[in-house]
């Protein structure tokens, strides 16, 4: 058994491990090719194989665990493409994921209180309200047109790296249709009884993919429940090795929805969802049985209504579009059909394959603002992809990828609109045509 993160202490971060885990891997190497940052670099050191390789050496005290070992760690975008591609079951994130943790608090002498970590990641991100106000001057700076000339002029560049990275993330704002209410009851013959979880950055960010999530679950003859006390998943918190805080938000998401009450725990945001559903696995306390099964009620709602059975929609949405797999709904929660089988049920949408979909896109969470340059890379990957597919609308089922491929075709001035797949089944239930050139 795997010692607890909270009692390491010691410059070693190999005992968090479960041993066995590291062995599973047999180093044929298979899962290479599948990798984002090898496929950047060429350097084993920053493949999964060669990954393992240097968490094995340092738990095994044959390796340091240096700057150099550290940044080939911490390149890794924990997106788990290693994981689909490897054939003998690697369980890749249950190794990077603990192991990051206690790389993060084994060395006292690393600066973990940085204004950004503290005040904009942990302090800001996690909270939808104090994010909305935040937001509010770059808001009216977009508005107002004064943000678009302060990126032409690329005045953004005198903020700090992740701030403007931050910034020139922001997505066209969009109507403000207000907090969801706390229960949406079933349009027509009840089939199931949900709740639905809002997200911080979804909730502040896009609220529009909630309302529409919720409208679409109403249509499909779900009574919705939105419980007022949930909070942030975790991921920011847990993903950048602040492991305390994530197991009590986690702890008060399941004091927020009592599990017994609803048929499914649903989210629209992957990198959220794969958090929920891994709840039972990263702490071993006396509530892990409670936290597994909650999490066994989590479902992302392209999952659901896939199970479900959607009803099918009649509005005609022209457009030429592609979808892009989230990592964190492809690779960790491997659901790759369900969204395009509710796609494809839309009149008129013609979906194009995306070459290299599996490839993240490099948002990976908050990655794209503490590993900007590989990010970049990445995201002008994607977009070279997208642009191989001729589609102006690009469809992905997570607030992270959306916001950073928008990122990236407003800088190469590609028109393109990003949405998310509940927008769409929204729209053709309710018959409205999109007007994409306000959708970027
Ligand atoms: S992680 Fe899997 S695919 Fe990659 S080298 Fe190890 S066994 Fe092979
Ligand atoms: S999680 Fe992604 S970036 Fe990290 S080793 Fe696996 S494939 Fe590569």
């Amino acid at each position: 058994m795997p010692e607890s993160l909270d009692n390491v202490k010691a410059a070693n971060p190999g005992p968090v491990l479960d041993y066995e885990l590291l062995l599973d891997c047999v180093h044929c190497g298979l899962c290479t090719s599948a990798c984002p940052t090898y496929a950047e670099t060429g350097d084993e050191n920053e493949s999964p194989r060669g990954r393992i390789y240097l968490m094995r050496g340092v738990t095994d005290g044959k390796l340091g665990l240096t700057d150099r070992v550290r940044s080939h760690l911490e390149l890794c975008l924990d997106c788990r493409a290693c994981e689909t591609a490897c054939p003998s079951g690697v369980q890749y994130g249950k190794l990077i994921e603990p192991f990051r943790i206690a790389m993060d608090q084994a060395d006292a002498s690393r600066p973990r209180g940085d204004w950004f970590r503290r005040y904009i990641l942990f302090g800001l991100l996690p909270y939808p309200k104090r994010l909305r106000w935040a937001l509010t001057p770059a808001r009216i700076a977009q508005r107002t047109g004064a943000l678009a000339v302060a990126r032409a002029l690329r005045l953004t560049r005198l903020l700090p790296s992740p701030l403007r990275r931050m910034v020139e993330m922001l997505p066209s704002p969009r109507r403000n249709e207000g907090a969801l209410p706390e229960f949406l009851p079933a349009i027509g013959k009840r089939r199931a009884t949900v709740a639905l979880f809002t997200g911080c950055v979804g909730d502040a960010m896009f609220r529009h993919v909630n309302w529409a999530t919720a409208r679409v679950l109403q249509h499909n003859g779900c009574d919705v429940h939105v419980p007022p006390t949930q909070a942030c998943c975790g991921a920011i918190h847990f993903h950048a090795g602040a492991n305390e805080p994530a197991w009590q938000l986690a702890d008060t998401n399941l004091a927020a929805f009592d599990p017994q009450r609803f048929d499914a725990i649903l989210n629209n945001i992957a990198g959220c969802g794969s958090m929920l559903k891994e709840y039972g696995h990263h702490w071993h306390d006396s509530q892990q049985p409670a936290r597994a099964a909650w999490a066994a009620k989590v479902r992302d709602v392209n999952e659901f209504l896939d199970q479900l059975g959607p009803e099918r929609p009649c509005g005609e949405i022209r457009a030429v579009a592609t979808y892009h797999d989230p990592c964190h709904l492809l690779h960790a929660q491997k659901i790759h059909d369900a969204p395009r089988r509710l796609l494809a049920l839309v009149p008129g949408l013609e979906l194009r394959d995306l070459p290299e979909t599996e490839l993240c896109c490099g948002a990976a969470g908050t990655y794209n603002l503490m590993q900007p340059d590989m990010s970049s890379r990445l995201s002008r990957r994607k977009i070279e992809n997208i642009r191989h597919t001729q589609a102006r609308v690009v469809i992905t089922a997570n607030a992270g990828c959306a916001l950073q491929i928008a990122r990236e075709a407003r800088e190469q001035g590609e028109r393109l609109a990003v949405v998310h797949p509940m927008e769409i089944l929204d729209w053709s239930y309710r018959g409205i045509t999109p007007r994409w050139q306000s959708i970027s």
